[in-house]
């Protein structure tokens, strides 16, 4: 059996821009337009990460552990 779904014929449209400097994007450097952007984006995030607060977060593990086995 085989599906024979309908394909759309509108072709998608890619309206996401380089985040750095909002030009199109280029194929070889997804999502920005040059791998320079990519570089800014990536320091970016890096400084970023150093002043983002980390929020402790307390994560409840109701996970009893089981006892050794003995065989
Ligand atoms: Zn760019």
């Amino acid at each position: 059996m085989m599906s024979d779904e309908p394909i759309p014929l509108k072709p998608r449209k890619a309206r996401a821009a380089c985040p750095i400097c909002g030009r199109p994007p280029a194929p070889e450097a997804k999502p920005f337009c040059s791998r320079r952007c990519a570089d800014v984006d990536l320091g970016r995030w890096l400084n970023e990460s150093y002043r983002v607060p980390v929020t402790e977060e307390t994560d409840e593990d109701g996970e009893a552990v089981p006892g050794t086995e003995r065989g």
